[in-house]
């Protein structure tokens, strides 16, 4: 998950990666007003920590789906070297190796997107 906030001077969107997966947890930790120094122009700007909207990270999700395509089409390639007739078992192999990298990226992005839902539905009293 990954926190933006937006430059009061130019606009621009500076992200910064968390673990905190709620507003309280990261107030707790940060305190409620945040610095955040803008990556475009320079400026820095003080952010209420309610400012602050989650999103998911789309290269770490495309990243998971590579990971786990490249896995199974190894694991799946070793295993298939095993198989008296291995062509037989190609449109599985064909099926896994896109079926199962689908499935992680799939799981992993619910679970990004409820830890983006429930950090952006979270207020910290001001
Ligand atoms: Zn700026």
């Amino acid at each position: 998950m990954r926190l933006v906030t937006f430059c009061k001077s130019c606009g621009h969107d500076n992200y910064f990666r968390t673990l905190h997966t709620n507003r309280f947890d990261f107030a707790m930790k940060n305190g409620k007003v945040i610095t955040v120094k803008c990556s475009k122009c320079g400026k820095t700007n003080q952010n209420s920590v309610n400012e602050l909207y989650a999103t998911k990270r789309n290269k770490l999700i495309a990243i998971v789906f590579s990971a786990a395509f490249l896995l199974t089409g190894s694991v799946g390639y070793y295993l298939l070297q095993f198989l008296i007739k291995p062509t037989m078992f190609i449109h599985i192999y064909l099926a896994s190796v896109i079926g199962i990298p689908s499935l992680v990226s799939i799981v992993f992005q619910k679970s990004e997107m409820d830890a983006v839902n429930l950090f952006n539905q979270s207020r910290i009293s001001e």
